[in-house]
């Protein structure tokens, strides 16, 4: 058997005529940037959210970026971001001229450890103006403390909801709990475009007025250059596609975490740490994420040998990237952000996943399990 980590054929099958419809319409009307189809998906997605304002951008990356430059993160400030993330968080970051400062993770729930943050602040000798804590694998960072951190020491608070749109903490949804967060609709994301796209959700007025004129140029009317923008504006027909599977995006993860609930019911008892879900949040799964007992490595090359396209995210900490080498840490800053590196891999985990497909994967991690 050949199980991919995710199979979009059989999410858009489905919809097809829908998307097909939907896209027709943007080539029929030719508005191929902003426009109609793109103020109706930012309203939706805005309405979704529970967010006051909703700005369509790019893609995840460029939403963060935007972010930080709308909340006046210069060159040479300090911003904190998780040691254990994708790249991109503080990718951003340091694109603008700005400097990550690494926070460990809490070795229960992978997100940004507040303790630890708290440490780095209090030591600290750059001038931190913002903390980005990343909802990773789609489940929310503990914001209620995040917040708190953040009154204290006067930072702006992006959270970074690439992966967990649709999550929820405390009865409120992922992005909308900081003053922005950034969203990704990368294909393989839960919410996925046909391409690069991403949003910014915020609750202030200001900010997301900013935010329009930065993601288009600069521009208040065309031609009159307020400020120094980008080009970050979001296709018609990305935004036409996502207003679309928008409306399915809760019942996909629902699927998706029922399978997660099957996962965790033939786990139990085997000795393998299954995903910990703090009270505070809803877990949406974007990825099922196990911890080996030893090293991550031996078992995902058996669980590829089986056919099972089992990944790592992510084999290395940001600290420890060729990339971040300038900003001087080395092994033992993170521990647990190390750690989760050598021993955390996931499952293919999809809304279409078959109950055959479920047991074949089960039954593979239990013959490893038993080899220890
Ligand atoms: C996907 C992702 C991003 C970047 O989103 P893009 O749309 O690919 O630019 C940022 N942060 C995290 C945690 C992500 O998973």
């Amino acid at each position: 058997m050949r199980i991919p980590a995710l199979d979009l054929k059989k999410q858009i099958a489905p919809i097809r005529r829908e998307l097909d419809a939907a896209i027709k319409e943007v080539i029929d009307n030719t508005g191929f940037i902003l426009g109609h189809e793109v103020e109706r998906f930012e309203q939706d997605a805005a309405k979704y959210s529970g967010a006051k304002y909703a700005v369509g951008v790019s893609n995840g990356t460029d939403a963060i970026i935007l972010s930080l430059l709308a909340l006046g993160i210069e060159p040479g400030d300090g911003v904190i971001c998780p040691a254990f993330t994708y790249y991109a968080t503080a990718g951003a970051v340091a694109s603008i001229g700005a400097r990550p400062v690494f926070a460990d993770i809490d070795g229960d729930t992978y997100n940004i450890s507040l303790e630890s943050a708290e440490k780095v602040l209090a030591k600290n000798k750059f001038k931190i103006k913002a903390i980005i804590p990343v909802h990773l694998y789609g489940q929310c960072a503990d914001m209620d403390k995040v917040l708190k951190l953040a009154r204290k020491y006067k930072l702006k608070v992006i959270e970074d909801a690439a992966q967990a749109f649709g999550a929820g903490y405390k009865g409120r949804k992922a992005g909308t709990l900081g003053d922005c967060g950034a969203v990704s609709f990368y294909p393989g994301k839960n919410l996925g475009a046909f391409g690069d796209a991403g949003l910014i959700l915020t609750n202030n007025k200001d900010t997301a007025e900013r935010l329009r004129i930065l993601r288009n140029q600069g521009n208040d009317n065309k031609y009159y250059h307020l400020v120094l923008g980008r080009n970050n504006r979001l296709d018609a027909i990305q935004a036409a596609v996502l207003d679309i599977k928008l409306q399915y995006l809760d019942k996909w993860n629902k699927k998706r975490q029922e399978a997660a609930r099957y996962y965790n019911r033939n786990f139990s008892g085997l000795g393998i740490k299954t995903p910990f879900v703090p009270g505070y949040t809803t877990h949406i799964y974007h990825q099922y994420t196990l911890r080996a007992p030893v090293s991550n490595k031996g078992f995902v090359e058996y669980l590829q040998e089986q056919g099972i396209d089992s990944r790592i995210f992510y084999p290395v900490p940001l600290h420890l990237q060729k990339c971040f080498k300038y900003l001087g840490y080395k092994t033992g800053d993170f521990p647990e952000a190390e750690k989760a590196a050598k021993q955390v891999f996931s499952l293919p985990i999809y809304p279409e996943i078959t109950q055959e497909e479920k047991e074949y994967i089960v039954n593979h991690v239990r013959i490893r399990m038993r080899s220890y």
